[in-house]
């Protein structure tokens, strides 16, 4: 008895000089609308970061997706070797039916984790991922007059049978996108991401390529919205969505980490932490933000709070494919900060310090310049009067922004609050009576006079 090689689609296996490439299948997935489609989750080299991660999304929530509360979209049943109640052949039965394009809706697989090189493994008779047991009865034969052993079946073998009929093919976080950690140097799997297994020639049967939502782990609810919004375009309900030249959908990851900072105007103004814990920018101490395409900060990590700056963690990259090995050492300063940093910190300085100035002139009520001399009537301490300096650099910055025909507002006159200098309220008591009658209102009448004179 021999046991076949886990084939490994997409490579030439050199015992038989086999090029294993997904079959090419004709028959597309119906167009919309449609009541059900089947999400086939495939677990590779993963951690379950990324389950974990959709689980916990919000906008739109797993629950929504497969209740079919979103209007228009039709209902998700989703196949999960965690989450699905069923087991053994009960569960892989529905994968087999997919595979078999015996399936009676449409359907998308969804990878998490790497692809291992499973010939690796074969070389001890072992696997490095896999699910289910191969389809291959003990009896059947193999084609050499030798028979098949069960035994468990790669998942990326599932991909492989499943990915010409699914109609799209979405990998979820990093492993599956680009490798991720398990495709570092060094690694002894042979670790590969989905687009690298499947081939650039790939297209699912609506046509696409591989869709990439990156992140270790990726976010929830960028991989959730993706799926909504794939599902509207399956539904006839709405373009395809723009995806970049990588696969990842263009509106989640056009823009820099950094763009979306909370700590990015730190940066601006060369302003750096030196320890965990500071709340300014973290370059200095290994964030790579600024080269980073991810949106963690501006959508936060779930239920629109946290991602990393947001609470003290540089950027590593772990959204990108150069992640991890172009990213190390990690938390230690990008080589490129030598340049920019220094840069931002040289021109921060000045450009913080003027801010400064004018920060003091917005932070005063117009009444405190003009009527009060520039004091502020703040019982919580003192606010330091503007001098000869600022007042002068107040004028010219108030020549500046009514330049032209800006007009100022309010009245143009002396007159513009009413009234001269009113008188201070220093003594005001509270009216001893607040209870209505006539005496007690007479009597607060009288307060208010003494306090205010009569206009
Ligand atoms: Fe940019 Fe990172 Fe600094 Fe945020 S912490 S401003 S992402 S360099």
């Amino acid at each position: 008895m021999t046991i076949q090689a886990p084939r490994t689609p997409g490579v030439v296996d050199d015992a038989s000089e086999r090029v294993l490439e997904p079959e090419a299948r004709q028959n597309r997935a119906p167009e919309g609308p449609v009541k059900v489609v089947h999400a086939f989750w495939l677990a590779g080299m993963s951690c379950d970061g990324c389950s974990i991660s959709v689980t916990g999304a919000t906008n739109p929530k797993v629950e929504d997706l497969l209740n079919g509360v979103i209007p228009g979209l039709p209902k998700v049943i989703l196949h999960h070797p965690v989450l699905s109640m069923e087991v053994g052949e009960d569960f892989t039965h529905a994968y087999e039916l997919a595979a078999k394009g015996e399936l009676d809706a449409p359907y998308v697989c969804i990878y998490e984790g790497s692809i291992a090189d499973e010939r690796i493994a074969h070389e001890t008779n072992g696997y490095f991922s896999a699910m289910g047991l191969s389809s291959l009865s003990s009896d059947e034969e193999n084609g050499d007059g030798q028979y098949e052993a069960e035994m468990p079946m790669p998942t990326a073998d599932r991909l492989a049978q499943m990915a010409p009929g699914a109609a799209a093919i979405l990998a979820i976080g990093t492993c599956a996108t680009w490798g991720g950690i398990p495709s570092a140097a060094g690694n002894p799997t042979g670790a590969m991401s989905v687009m690298d297994f499947l081939g650039k020639d790939y297209r699912s049967a609506l046509g696409l390529p591989v869709i990439n939502v990156p992140g270790c782990a990726p976010l929830g609810d960028n991989f959730n919205e993706t799926v909504a919004a794939i599902l509207m375009f399956l539904q006839g309900m709405g373009p395809l969505p723009e995806f970049d030249e990588l696969g990842r959908p263009a509106w989640l990851f056009e823009e820099t980490v950094h763009r979306g900072c909370t700590r990015a105007g730190y940066y601006e103004e060369g302003v750096f932490a030196e320890e965990y814990g500071d709340k300014e920018c973290l370059v200095e101490i290994g964030c790579w933000g600024p080269v980073v395409n991810c949106n963690i900060v501006s959508r936060g990590a779930h239920g629109n709070k946290g991602g990393c700056m947001a609470v003290g963690g540089p950027c590593i990259g772990c959204t990108m494919p150069g992640f991890p090995d172009k990213f190390v050492p990690f938390y230690e300063a990008p080589p490129g900060t030598f340049v920019s940093g220094n840069a931002s910190r040289t021109l921060g300085f000045g450009i913080r310090r003027l801010r400064a100035v004018t920060n003091h002139k917005v932070n005063r009520e117009v009444r405190w310049d003009e009527l009060y001399g520039g004091e502020v009537p703040s019982g919580w301490g003192d606010v330091e009067k503007p001098g000869p300096l600022k007042k002068t650099a107040h004028f010219f910055y108030e020549k500046l922004q009514f330049m032209g025909n800006k007009k100022k507002p309010g009245r143009d006159d002396s007159k513009r609050w009413h009234t001269d200098m009113p008188p201070r309220a220093r003594n005001m008591q509270a009216p001893h009576d607040v209870s209505g009658t006539a005496e007690s209102e007479g009597r607060a009448r009288e307060d208010v006079d003494e306090t205010w004179g009569s206009r």
